[in-house]
């Protein structure tokens, strides 16, 4: 009996392609937990993605169910294992996973509208706006009009998009000034520099992340495209420089901007080696205005600005 219902359970899980071998199975100990035997005879320890989702076994080889906190982070697991995504409802309250499973909480953005999860996770009906909570690194966040300011900061990446009318037409008076400014300082150095792409509204955003979508996929665009309302050139306050590809880095104008960019007010935003935290990779060219005592603190931090803010920048998506 027990037999047919693991290969019944095999059977289901296994529906989409039959990944499993022959030999690797899920077997019920007496206790009832389920276990999954590699086909080397061990047991599956930690995560494992089988069948099309993610399950997390004890070192002992435990099937876990339910919610489970591993590496500091909140999973939900179905009651047959998988890790759940998206909104769940559990004991009456909604709560939401991100596309990695996590529990989120704080200010969410899914379906085109915010939400607001309480420190344990749960959405509160009210509205979001009327609500304040600490990033991980207690800087204090706040919705006003739609837009998620963290430490008086407008934010608009991955987490947190704007709303698709928010339309300043072009880089604010500030950030301009600021340009001019890094402009004449550069030029006293004999190097050019130029906006090569700067203000870009909602609507001119869909179609140039379309357009990369039709040329490279999907997952590739997000690397270096935003999705529309995601991206920070519909915030006037960011642009990118001179040549947009990779040779730029080993310009003297990259270097110069590296060096000194946040004397002037300007932060290189998406850094070498912080693709997992900024979900961009490395755009020596992009610059985004912060004024010179932000952009110096995160210079000097030697943080991305995600990580000096403690926030993340997923989509929920
Ligand atoms: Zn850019």
């Amino acid at each position: 009996m027990k037999k047919l219902i693991c290969a019944a359970l095999a059977a289901f899980f296994c529906c989409a392609a039959p990944a499993v071998t022959a030999e690797a199975a899920w077997k019920q100990e007496a206790g009832g937990s389920w276990q999954y035997e590699k086909p080397d005879g061990t047991l599956a320890t930690g995560w494992q993605y089988l069948d099309g989702s993610w399950y997390f076994f004890s070192g002992a080889g435990e099937m876990y169910t339910g919610w489970q906190y591993i590496g500091g982070d909140w999973y939900y697991l179905s009651s047959d294992g998988a890790m759940r995504t998206g909104w769940v409802q559990v004991n009456g309250k909604w709560y939401f996973l991100a596309p990695d499973g996590r529990m989120r909480t704080g200010f969410v953005h899914d379906g085109g509208g915010w939400y607001f999860l309480d420190g344990s996770g749960a959405w509160t009906e009210d509205d979001p706006e009327s609500h304040v909570c600490l990033s991980e690194n207690g800087k204090v966040m706040e919705l006003r009009d739609g837009i998620l300011y963290v430490d008086g900061i407008l934010i608009a990446n991955k987490s947190y998009p704007l709303p698709a009318d928010y339309a300043p037409g072009g880089l604010t008076a500030e950030t301009q000034a600021a340009f001019g400014q890094l402009q004449n300082a550069m030029a006293a150095e004999g190097l050019s520099l130029w906006v090569a792409s700067g203000y870009r509204s909602y609507d001119y955003q869909a179609g140039l992340y379309r357009k990369y979508v039709n040329r490279d996929g999907k997952a590739a665009a997000d690397r270096y495209s935003a999705r529309a309302g995601y991206s920070e050139h519909q915030t006037g306050l960011a642009f990118d420089v001179n040549q947009v590809n990779d040779s730029f880095a080993d310009t003297p104008q990259a270097k110069w901007l590296a060096a000194h960019a946040h004397e002037y007010g300007f932060i290189i935003r998406y850094p070498r080696g912080k693709e997992g935290v900024t979900g961009y990779q490395y755009e020596p060219w992009h610059l985004r205005y912060l004024g010179t005592e932000t952009a110096k603190a995160v210079y000097e931090s030697g943080l991305c600005l995600e990580e000096y803010l403690g926030i993340d920048s997923v989509y929920s998506r």
